[in-house]
Formats: C-alpha cells, structure tokens, sequence
C-alpha cells in the first residue's frame, strides 16, 4: 500500500474541475486523480495535462452509478488505505431554454448534483484520513433559492439539528411534488438546479457537524462552496470567470494548511465564508 497523499476530483475532464486537477497537480504533493465517468474524455483529458507537463492520474468514476463509486472506493481503499483531500465538483445543470418538463429537470437534476453526490460522500468520507480536507462545489444559487423557499422550509434548511435522513426525505418530496405539480404550493422555488445545491449546502453542514461529533481529533475541514459564475460549458462564454479563477476557492478550500481549524462546515466564496 502506498503512502503517498491523495486528492480526488469528480467530474474534471472539463470545465471547473479540470482546472482544479490542473491547480492541484501544480500545488498538491502526492497523486491527483482526474475522474471522469466518460473514460476517453478523461484520458484525453490526462493527456492534455500532460501536455503542459503536469501529471495527473484517471480513474474512472460515474457519480450517478453506485457500482463506479464503489469500485473507486475500493481502489483507493487498496492502493493508498484512504484518500486525503475529495473535491466534489461533478454536476449537471439544464440550460435556461431547456424544454424539458419541469419535473423531469427536477428529478434529472437532483439526481446528480445532490443524490449522486451524496452516493460519493458515503462511500469516500469514511476514507478521509486524519487533517483531510473535504470541498464540495455548491453554488450562490443555492442562498437565492433558499431565500426564495417557504418560511418554513428556510427554517428547515437553515436548522442546526437537521439530519441527512431528514435532508434526503426533503429532496425526495421536491421531485415528487414537481411531478405532482404541487412545488409552488409546498413552498418551492422554481429551480431544479438550486433545490439541488441547497441540498449540496445544507449536506455539508450535516456532514461537517457529523465530524465533529464522530471524528474530532481528526481534523478534517469539510465546506461547500460557489466558485463563482465561470466560463464553461455550463455557464457559457458571457460569465466573468476563467476556469482557472473558478478553481481558485475550491483549491484554497481543499489545501486548507494542517494548523487550521477552520473554515469548517461552512459555505464559501471569493474565499470569504459567506451568512446562509
Ligand atoms: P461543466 O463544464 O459542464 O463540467 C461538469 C463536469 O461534471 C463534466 O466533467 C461532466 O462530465 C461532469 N459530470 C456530470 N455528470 C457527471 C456524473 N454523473 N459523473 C461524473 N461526472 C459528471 O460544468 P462546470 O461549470 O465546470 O461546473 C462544475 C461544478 O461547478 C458543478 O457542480 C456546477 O454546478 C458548479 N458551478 C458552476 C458555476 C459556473 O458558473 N460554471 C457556478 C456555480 C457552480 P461530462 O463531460 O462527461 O459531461
């Protein structure tokens, strides 16, 4: 088994996350896996790396599929006993014209961006090792879409007792009231997108309050945070962003010095914890 410090980034054959693998392969001492659940975009993208003399390794790894997570579980579990920094970056987002129903980009979405994130976080957290640090990519989208959510539901999601379960049932009920075409009654906003990354928020706060509670003396620094709007393939060419300057917040986040105590279970951006 190797000793050797390990960082992981989902979905990084593009956009935000190839330009974190980029960063990290450059500031990061120890292996970087590129993933990607598309093997030939994530060699290609290896290649690419490589080009410009920098070594990244590819591990395949589809987020909505929980045979590939599980099989990159075991990998890194074999290879390297754990994992030291995760970055979840993966994620999808219908584009504004999409004419796609409601509820189908209610549950499409969802499914990615807070389901199969969440799938890798149960399998990859318990294999974050003592001073690891945790970044999952998040969106400002998801404090306008809870400003824009019932009282009642801002309250849950801002709460302080919530639990992972009660967040999962919560996500759950969106779909099936966008399916139902109940959400504007039941205190939704109209964004797929944002109820998923609220869900990616307020999952980060449950989970770094899980670690503080299960794995104190480990020292791991777990936040969500907006990389703010970027030049991608999801955002387009009008966002003010470089991917380069997208991945400037999550890699600050993901190599957060030994010596710090924080930001823990916080939302971030521009580098600055932000109010939720
Ligand atoms: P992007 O260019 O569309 O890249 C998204 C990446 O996620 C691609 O590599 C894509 O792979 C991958 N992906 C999608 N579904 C996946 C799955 N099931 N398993 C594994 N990988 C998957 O988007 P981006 O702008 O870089 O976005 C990266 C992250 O930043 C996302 O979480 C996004 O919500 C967030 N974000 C972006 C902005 C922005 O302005 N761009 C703002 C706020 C937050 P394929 O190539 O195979 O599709």
């Amino acid at each position: 088994m190797s000793n050797v410090p390990v960082a992981v980034v989902t979905g990084s054959n593009k956009g935000i996350g190839f330009a974190i693998v980029q960063a990290l392969c450059k500031q990061f001492q120890g292996d970087v896996y590129l993933t990607a659940r598309d093997p030939a975009r994530g060699q290609e993208a290896v290649a690419k790396l490589q080009g410009e003399g920098l070594r990244a390794l590819f591990h395949q790894l589809d987020i909505d599929d929980l045979q590939s997570i599980r099989s990159f579980r075991d990998f890194l579990k074999e290879k390297y006993g754990g994992l030291n920094v995760l970055v979840n970056n993966a994620g999808i987002a219908f584009k504004v014209h999409d004419t796609a129903p409601f509820a189908v980009q209610a549950e499409v979405t969802l499914k990615t961006n807070f389901f199969g994130t969440r799938n890798v976080c149960t399998e990859l957290l318990p294999l974050v090792k003592p001073y690891g640090k945790v970044v999952n990519v998040s969106s400002m989208v998801s404090c306008s879409a809870l400003r824009g959510c019932s009282q009642e539901l801002q309250q849950k999601f801002r709460s302080d007792t919530i639990t992972e379960d009660e967040l999962v049932e919560l996500m759950t009920k969106f779909v099936e009231d966008t399916k139902k075409g109940v959400h504007g009654k039941e205190g939704w906003p109209n964004t797929a997108y944002g109820v998923s990354k609220i869900g990616v928020t307020v999952l980060s706060r449950i989970q770094a309050r899980m670690l503080n509670e299960k794995r104190k003396g480990d020292h791991i620094l777990l936040n969500a945070c907006c990389p703010g709007w970027v030049r991608t393939d999801m955002a387009g060419p009008k966002a003010t962003k470089s991917p380069e300057e997208g991945a400037e917040t999550p890699v600050y986040l993901a190599l957060l010095p030994s010596d710090a105590d924080g930001p823990h279970g916080q939302f971030v951006s521009e580098k600055i914890v932000r109010a939720w």
